[in-house]
């Protein structure tokens, strides 16, 4: 699933391409993703496009009178092309530009979405997310606010879109090896310090995938280019059993909340 690096790097790579182009139309070929196509995408024509940015794992593509606002569901994924290439079965939506570049959205599993929003205030997808991972909003302070009353366990806490948006399963773990706490700690149970480590740890995790995912930009770019996942060095993640990188102690592995949890019993209190 494209995680909010991706989708980061996604949009770095992508804007160099369109801003300040003109979109000269939108082919939409398989209008049933998530939710359908927006009725408005496929209208447009001949519209400058002014930004192109980010909001949790959503890319916001700005027009001059509203939003085409892109989610990548589980396996969607974006390419420019430089020419017309025929489509394949899963590229179901292309936006076609001045300069002759084409965006394509390919996604086998249909997750994903393409809506359109005069108003990114009033948007359903957007408007009950919590602050940006990066932005000065998150802090320690809103991280004890928020976790006060918390007395679920801090792993799935800090995957909550409504506490901080874009930790996803992966960041979460090696988030919390990284402050050392316990993912079966209680989130109302923190302390100051450990809030604070806790922040700067999934800061520090989530800016070292995106810088790591600048690598694959030169993939990205090429039409035949494969998803920009990145291949990052995890410290516990999907390590179970194998030595701590620290420690040496042999990494556990869980769940919490349906979802696969990996820690280090003896760095991790
Ligand atoms: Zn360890």
């Amino acid at each position: 699933m494209p995680e909010l690096p991706e989708v980061e790097t996604s949009r770095r790579g992508i804007a160099p391409h369109i801003v300040g182009e003109t979109l000269l139309y939108a082919v939409v070929r398989h209008p049933q993703l998530r939710w359908p196509v927006s009725e408005e995408i496929t209208q447009l024509s001949d519209e400058p496009v002014i930004s192109l940015e980010r909001r949790a794992k959503y890319l916001l593509l700005g027009l001059r009178h509203g939003w085409i606002i892109i989610h990548l569901g589980m396996s969607g994924r974006l390419r420019i092309l430089s020419e017309e290439k025929a489509p394949e079965k899963h590229d179901h939506v292309d936006l076609v530009f001045s300069n002759g570049k084409i965006l394509r959205y390919t996604d086998p599993r249909r997750f994903g979405a393409w809506l359109w929003e005069t108003d990114l205030t009033q948007s359903r997808v957007l408007r009950h997310l919590g602050p940006e991972p990066l932005s000065d909003t998150f802090n320690a302070a809103w991280l004890m606010q928020k976790s006060a009353t918390k007395k679920i366990a801090v792993k799935p806490w800090i995957m909550d879109n409504k506490l901080v948006v874009g930790v996803g399963n992966i960041y979460a773990s090696e988030s919390l090896f990284q402050a050392g706490i316990h993912p079966d700690r209680t989130a109302s149970g923190l302390t100051q310090q450990e809030s604070e480590r806790l922040v700067t740890s999934i800061k520090t995790v989530l800016q070292r995938s995106i810088e790591q995912g600048g690598t694959t930009l030169r993939d990205f770019l090429q039409s035949d280019g494969k998803p920009g996942y990145f291949a990052q060095q995890l410290n516990v993640y999907g390590r179970a059993g194998e030595p701590c990188l620290q420690c040496g102690t042999l990494i556990i592995s869980g769940r919490h909340a349906q979802r696969s949890t990996f820690w280090c019993p003896h760095c991790q209190h």
